[in-house]
């Protein structure tokens, strides 16, 4: 027998053998086949050869061997197979996230473009007409070459392909309108969004080749440069304050790399929020970056995918996915605000965008560099001990001065102002400002909607979600108020009176974005006002259009979330004023006080990037705290100590490795049963110091979606053994693998 293990798209299965049949020739690894699963036939990426396979004498036959060739570069198979086994995940999700774009998405629409895709039938694996076929498919049964080709094609997209892609292969027209004769193929036309970049002002941004590198800058660039040209597996963590000039260095080190004849990886936490990292590299490289952005349909991604694949393409600018990107020779790997938590995937396989590009980079023989101004706690204590080279710019160019940060006591305020204070004196009078200096402000409030909880005077019912154990948050809809839960989606109507004890008594309390954006444009009503957070930009390419709209100086004032806080570039913006600092340090989480202290610094650091000097105003009830204090001091040193002492003391991570797992059940009893059991069972199988295992306790967020949760802590020093202990115990009780998620290294615990 020949067999070889194969990776198949289904949640939590592991590598599967399969026999290859002597009327087929042997795929290669990285190869997609088609194989039967129960009564399916299921396209998967073949993954090992022969020797090392558990040799079982019921493999069945493979069907069909779809690609010659690798269809996966060899690097991203064994990159996906990290991936499954470090973050305790099937292998076949995995490699789902490393193949070209499948799920169907909804766009609005510029233009329609034309979709083929191919049917059940096509695909040999319409469970109707199951029984009849055997393992054997007859969809190349009495087709033409040409017909089986597009066959070919389409079975590898699911979504569907452009006709324009199946026409650059050959296929015409008239070929496909014969498959879907005969009920192989079916066409539909959906809504193609132009490239946001063409249409954004943002993209009017030239990068400057002869532009006279600042001395911080010159030497950088030499020590990255060196490490780049020695062509080896290096990680360097490029720390330079907001405005130090780092897209710079990425450009020139990016063109270096891409002269040598290696290819270059640039991951940006989110397209739309860093435009001007991805806009100034499409207007350096032209044609020959790749720009993976969600404005791109399925089959725009599919045919980018295939030009990357073929190695057309020197660069790709994309988001965490992009880290499985088919580059042929990667010799540079940029992670862009390193410290971003939307690097992280928080459903199967949870992995974290930057720690695998560190992977691939070692896969690659690359040199990874992570840029950041407020760094990773994981990252710097790397740096520290010379894990990783450390590159620091301490200032901005042209020697322009960090934002002066001002604190407002909002204690104070409330004492002096009244409890519905919003927006603080200092902060009116400096709105006020610079709109008469035709000057720009940004606004930050990390919490979106009106109000943020309804409770009754009489009788103190709070409105909660019924499906999950947080508040509902108000929204203001055309027609009235919107209660709705950011978890589960749940959404109602806010009554008049409660739903309790029927008293007229309902008040709204806490504030979120919406009522800022209401409360300046109260006072200030000739000022032109936007709001970005997630409500707002709902619409595809409202984000685009707001933030370039901003850049071009047609709106005075920008509101918004986390989201205005990123790398964005507006040299118009001399004010940042910070509505509450204090949002995310009350959960229970050992980030927060991280999390904080890397948005106030980030969001300060989006003043006085231009000539103008600029200016930041933080609004806090915890003026002391030491995450606050050290933001607006723009000292991150002084950070990372206090933080550290703190991690270290408490035996978290970077001191420690952490896993968590979340147990889902019907009662909070059934999770804490099961939870329960998965603790004895794992410290059954850890039996020694250096690990240990804590709970299980319910979540912070006890119930999510009608589910209760409960979580597991595993911490220890040896993460290979934690892994495996809980590999063990999962096979052990496979009942419970759909109640529960495993998270290595979670970035958030709740
Ligand atoms: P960072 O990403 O470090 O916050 P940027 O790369 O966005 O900083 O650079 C900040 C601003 O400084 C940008 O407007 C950029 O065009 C400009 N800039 C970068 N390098 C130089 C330089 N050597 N001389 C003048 N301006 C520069
Ligand atoms: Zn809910």
């Amino acid at each position: 027998m020949r067999l070889v293990a194969v990776a198949v798209p289904v949640p939590f299965l592991d590598l599967l053998t399969y026999n290859v049949p002597d009327r087929l020739e042997l795929p290669a690894i990285g190869a997609r086949v088609r194989v039967p699963l129960g009564s399916r036939t299921l396209t998967g990426c073949v993954i090992e050869h022969g020797a090392s396979i558990d040799a079982g004498t019921d493999a069945k036959d493979i069907v069909e061997v779809l690609d010659h060739e690798a269809f996966l570069p060899a690097t991203v198979v064994a990159l996906a197979r990290w991936v499954a086994e470090y973050y305790v995940a099937g292998v076949g999700d995995a490699i789902a996230v490393a193949m070209p774009p499948g799920a169907a998405r909804r766009a609005s629409s510029y233009k329609t473009q034309r979709i083929v895709s191919i049917t059940a039938h096509g695909l040999g694996s319409d469970p109707s007409d199951e029984g009849t076929q055997g393992a054997e498919s007859p969809r190349h049964r009495g087709l033409t070459p040409k017909q089986s080709q597009a066959i070919e094609a389409l079975a590898a997209a699911p979504a569907g392909l452009p006709m324009s892609a199946l026409r650059e292969r050959g296929i015409t027209a008239d070929v496909v309108s014969r498959l879907v004769k005969h009920g192989l193929a079916t066409i539909r036309d959906e809504a193609d969004e132009r490239d946001p970049f063409e249409r954004s002002a943002l993209a009017t941004v030239a990068a400057d080749p002869d532009r006279q590198l600042t001395p911080e800058q010159v030497a950088a660039l030499d020590a990255l440069s060196a490490r780049a040209d020695a062509a080896e597996f290096r990680v360097a963590l490029l720390h330079g304050v907001t405005g130090s000039g780092k897209t710079e260095i990425y450009l020139r080190l990016a063109d270096r790399v891409c002269r040598t004849g290696r290819q270059v990886l640039l991951m940006v936490p989110e397209i739309a929020l860093t435009p001007s990292v991805a806009a100034l590299f499409r207007a350096a490289f032209g044609t020959r970056v790749a720009i993976q952005h969600s404005a791109l349909s399925d089959g725009e991604r599919h045919d980018q995918w295939q030009r990357i694949r073929r190695g057309d393409i020197d660069i790709v600018v994309g988001t965490r996915s992009a880290v499985f990107a088919p580059l042929p020779r990667v010799g540079l790997i940029i992670v862009d605000e390193e410290h971003d938590t939307s690097y992280k995937q928080e459903e199967s396989p949870r992995y974290h965008g930057r720690d695998v590009a560190i992977v691939r980079g070692s896969l690659e023989g690359a040199l990874v560099v992570l840029g950041s101004a407020t760094p990773s706690l994981e990252s710097f204590q790397n740096a520290a001990i010379g894990k990783y080279d450390l590159v620091s710019l301490e200032r901005r160019v042209l020697d322009r001065p960090m934002a002066a940060v001002r604190i407002v006591n909002m204690r104070d305020e409330y004492a002096t102002e009244g409890p519905d204070v919003v927006i603080s004196r200092e902060l009116v009078t400096a709105i006020e400002e610079r709109l008469t200096r035709e000057e720009q402000v940004l606004v930050l409030l990390n919490r979106r909607g009106y109000s943020t909880a309804v409770f009754c005077r009489q009788c103190g019912d709070s409105f909660e979600c019924p499906n999950c154990s947080v508040s509902l948050t108000v929204h203001r809809a055309r027609n009235g108020w919107k209660a709705r839960c950011h978890y589960c989606n749940y959404s109602t109507d806010v009554p008049k009176s409660c739903r309790k004890c029927a008293a007229p008594y309902l008040e709204q309390t806490g504030f979120g974005t919406e009522k800022v954006e209401q409360h300046l444009r109260d006072r200030f009503p000739s000022a032109r006002i936007g709001r970005v957070d997630r409500d707002s930009v709902r619409r595809k390419g409202a984000l685009t259009s707001l933030l370039s709209k901003f850049a071009a100086g047609e709106l005075d004032v920008l509101v918004g979330t986390q989201m205005i806080a990123k790398g964005h570039d507006f040299p118009r913006v001399t004010l940042v004023g910070v509505i509450s600092a204090d949002v995310g340090l009350g959960l229970a989480d050992f980030r927060a006080g991280e999390r904080t202290f890397q948005l106030l610094t980030q969001v300060a650091g989006r003043a006085g990037r231009g000539e103008r000097k600029g200016e930041a105003i933080v609004q806090t009830l915890y003026p002391e705290h030491y995450s606050i204090q050290l933001a607006c001091q723009q000292d991150y040193a002084a950070f990372f100590e206090r933080e550290f002492a703190y991690r270290k003391g408490m035996r978290y991570p970077p001191l420690v490795a952490l896993i968590n797992i979340v147990v889902r059940g019907k009662s909070l009893g059934d999770a804490m049963h099961a939870g329960a059991e998965v603790v004895r069972r794992l410290d059954g199988v850890i039996a020694h110091a250096g690990m240990m295992t804590l709970g299980p306790a319910p979540a912070p967020l006890g119930r999510l979606r009608g589910e209760h949760r409960v979580q597991v802590f595993i911490k220890g020093t040896r993460r290979a053994e934690m892994r495996q202990a809980v590999k063990a115990v999962l096979a052990e009780m496979p009942e419970l693998r759909r109640k529960v998620t495993v998270d290595v290294d979670p970035l958030s615990v709740l």
